[in-house]
């Protein structure tokens, strides 16, 4: 069995870094994976898949049903590039002012290339496999629109996996958390209203920049001061935006940020303490604040069992040796929306390369040579849970 896999894996290998390296050179950001959505489709309909496409936007899954009946598995891969201009010189470059930065053509590559090898081995499976395509990760919010277009109720599942190439990991290891892989992303908006005026009278004025400066300095103490020291919690503003000139007091100042977390709990802690904080001291200060949620996604916790059949079957891929759990980070993935519904293992796979940059750099890039080893992965994941 093991050999017939790696033969099949090995006969595809070709045209999975040819197919990398094409959609490496047209990547497209968010939402707009029109071209990428289809050349997924094309893919996986000459593969033998049933295709069903646009679910969510550019989002779409493609079937494998066994020859026998039983339980469902997802494998997950997201599209979608990044707004950034490619500098790695490769000769496959992105040359549209958009870059697969993130490495999802990988991810991509991996999950059609365990299509085609799955797809001739109906005769061994008992089930469904849902090989699903959700754009629009990196604003997370892809995962979320193919959801609410009912792609859980069309297509419900039972264990729900999908990788991230990590090149922070070294080539030939995997990483598989029993719990806690990325944190929780949020995005918020504090509007801080005072009442203009002149800033030569600000007695007569409710200034909004001071309570604004107040907000901000004072926000840091719901990281240092609320959350418990054995929790991780990250608080950023990277905007504020108010005034219009030196001696005018604006009526509000908006500022925005970020809130990263390893778990509900603290995510929940520091959105409302945040709020509390914010709205009291605005009100110390004659100003008043709106509160808003912006977007985001829940911290990536695996299912335990889930994980350790994931770890085991990675183990019989590369080696017990080269598995193994790893520190959490702190960067976010909407992968979390899929297995907060589906039991389900997030994991990532060694993609270091010498001479590249990490994630989101314009000089990242990932060694192809753990498209096997991913692709692998998942035909062993599939094989044995439909067994
Ligand atoms: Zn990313
Ligand atoms: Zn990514």
């Amino acid at each position: 069995m093991a050999d017939a896999i790696n033969a099949a894996i090995d006969a595809i290998q070709g045209e999975m870094v040819a197919l990398r390296r094409s959609l490496h050179a047209a990547p497209e950001i968010a939402f707009q994976e029109h071209e990428t959505a289809a050349r997924i489709a094309s893919e996986l309909t000459s593969a033998g898949l049933d295709v069903n496409a646009e679910i969510g936007g550019t989002g779409l899954v493609g079937i494998i049903e066994g020859d026998r009946p039983g339980p469902t598995l997802m494998i997950r891969a997201d599209i979608d590039g990044l707004p950034v201009t490619e500098l790695t010189g490769l000769e496959f470059a992105s040359t549209n002012g958009n870059m697969h930065a993130c490495g999802h053509d990988g991810h991509i590559t991996i999950a059609i290339g365990a299509a085609k090898v799955l797809s001739g081995m109906r005769d061994r499976l008992a089930g469904k496999i849902v090989f699903l395509f959700q754009p629009a990760e990196e604003i997370v919010g892809g995962a979320n629109a193919m959801i609410d277009d009912s792609v859980l109720q069309d297509y419900p599942c039972d264990r729900a996996i999908g990788l991230h190439l990590w090149n922070p990991l070294p080539l030939g290891t995997i990483g598989v958390n029993r719990s806690t892989v990325f944190a929780s992303a949020d995005a918020v908006r504090i509007t801080v209203r005072g009442r203009g005026g002149h800033g030569a009278l600000p007695h007569l004025a409710a200034d909004p920049v001071a309570a604004a400066a107040q907000i901000v300095s004072a926000a840091q103490t719901v990281i240092s001061r609320e959350v418990p020291p054995n929790e991780m919690g990250v608080l950023t503003f990277g905007q504020i935006h108010g005034g219009v000139a030196p001696n005018v007091i604006p009526d509000e100042v908006v500022i925005e940020g970020t809130i990263r977390a390893y778990t509900p709990d603290i995510r929940e802690l520091i959105h409302q303490s945040l709020e509390r904080l914010a709205k009291q001291t605005a009100l110390a200060m004659k100003s008043e604040v709106t509160f808003e949620r912006l977007y985001g996604a829940p911290p990536v916790v695996n299912n335990p069992e889930v994980a350790d059949w994931i770890a085991a079957t990675a183990a019989g891929v590369i080696g017990a040796d080269n598995v193994g759990e790893v520190e959490p980070v702190s960067v976010g993935d909407d992968m979390a929306e899929f297995i907060n519904r589906v039991p389900g293992c997030y994991f990532l796979l060694g993609a270091s390369k010498d001479g590249a940059e990490n994630h989101h750099n314009a000089r990242f890039d990932f060694d192809e040579a753990c498209l096997p080893t991913g692709t692998e992965v998942f035909v062993r994941a599939a094989l044995d849970y439909l067994s």
